[in-house]
């Protein structure tokens, strides 16, 4: 018989994975090895163009794709809500959840749960390596740094906190990156841009769906150096999330654009328009409307929305 530690972990973020919920699991993964586990780091998805570049400054591999989570021992990171974890979760063990979302968790069996309301899950797992005194090496100083600049938008998201800056400063030494500011911007870069990818795979690069009081909400997020490429395209996009929104029942399904460097978003939105007024207290004009100083779903989309739903 296998002893429990000898166990194989799976340690593997949300779908559609961003950077955080792909460096934080390799991160994690290797702490626990170092703790004398047998962990290994997965993914669910394909990795962003962000999340490429930095495993490739840091030379380290892209994680394996997880195909059959049954009777397999999985830590999530970075997420807890039904629509985001693994398919055929129930058919596999969790035996830990850390993340930095709202809690919105259910499992019959009891597990470690460690959330935090900070920036990036990065931030939880760099603590955990300084508090536990496990040496970090360069590289994953340098993956779990590159998820705390993209999670936070270099430290421009209302979700900053001062832990993250904080950590992010005591890993920026070890990795040595001096230029932090330079350095986020270069990352958040890769990705912030619309160009060459269809509205499809827009609305879809890092997209989550929420069950608000049994309606289906979906909430797709891009980042951009300029709103003027959305506008360019906001016809087509618009076009696109009604035919989603049909074929996938969405009660309303929106796409927030947010301009990294002005601080602000356009929100694109289809199917139960009512509960998006109703939210941002402002009219939506043919299916957009923009949120100066909105950069945020999880703080500053989510929670409105989640409030008129609960309350209709
Ligand atoms: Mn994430
Ligand atoms: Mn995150």
């Amino acid at each position: 018989m296998l002893k429990e530690k000898d166990k194989k972990i799976y340690v593997v973020g949300h779908k559609n994975p961003d950077t955080d919920c792909i460096c934080a699991p390799i991160a994690y993964a290797y702490y626990l090895r170092k703790k004398g586990q047998n962990a290994v780091a997965v993914r669910t998805g394909e990795i962003n163009p962000e999340t490429k570049f930095v495993l490739k400054y840091f030379k380290l591999d892209i994680p394996e794709i997880l195909k059959d989570v049954k009777d397999k021992n999985l830590i999530l990171l970075d997420h807890n809500e039904k629509d985001q974890v693994p398919d055929n979760i129930n058919e596999a063990k969790i035996l830990e959840v850390i993340d930095h979302h709202k809690i919105s968790f259910f499992w019959p069996e009891p597990v470690y749960f460690l959330t935090e309301p900070v920036g990036a899950t990065s931030t939880i797992i760099a603590k955990k390596f300084f508090q536990e005194k496990v040496k970090i090496p360069r590289k994953i100083a340098g993956i779990l740094l590159s998820a705390i600049l993209s999670d936070t938008v270099v430290f421009r998201s209302p979700t900053t906190t001062k832990e993250d800056i904080q950590e992010a400063k005591k890993l920026a030494k070890i990795a040595k990156i001096e230029k932090l500011e330079e350095f986020g911007i270069e990352i958040k870069k890769k990705k912030a841009t619309l160009k060459g990818q269809t509205s499809e795979n827009i609305i879809f690069s890092d997209f989550k769906i929420f069950d608000f009081s049994g309606k289906k909400v979906g909430i797709g997020q891009v980042e951009v150096c300029d709103l003027k490429e959305v506008n360019e395209r906001k016809e087509e996009l618009i076009e696109k999330l009604k035919e989603i929104c049909q074929r996938e029942n969405y009660n309303l399904l929106l796409f927030i654009a947010t301009d990294i460097i002005k601080e602000s978003s356009q929100l694109l939105g289809t199917g139960e328009i009512n509960y998006l007024e109703k939210a941002f207290s402002k009219k939506v004009v043919e299916n957009v409307l923009y949120l100066p100083g909105v950069m945020s779903r999880k703080k500053q989309v989510v929670p409105p929305l989640m409030k008129v739903f609960q309350g209709s």
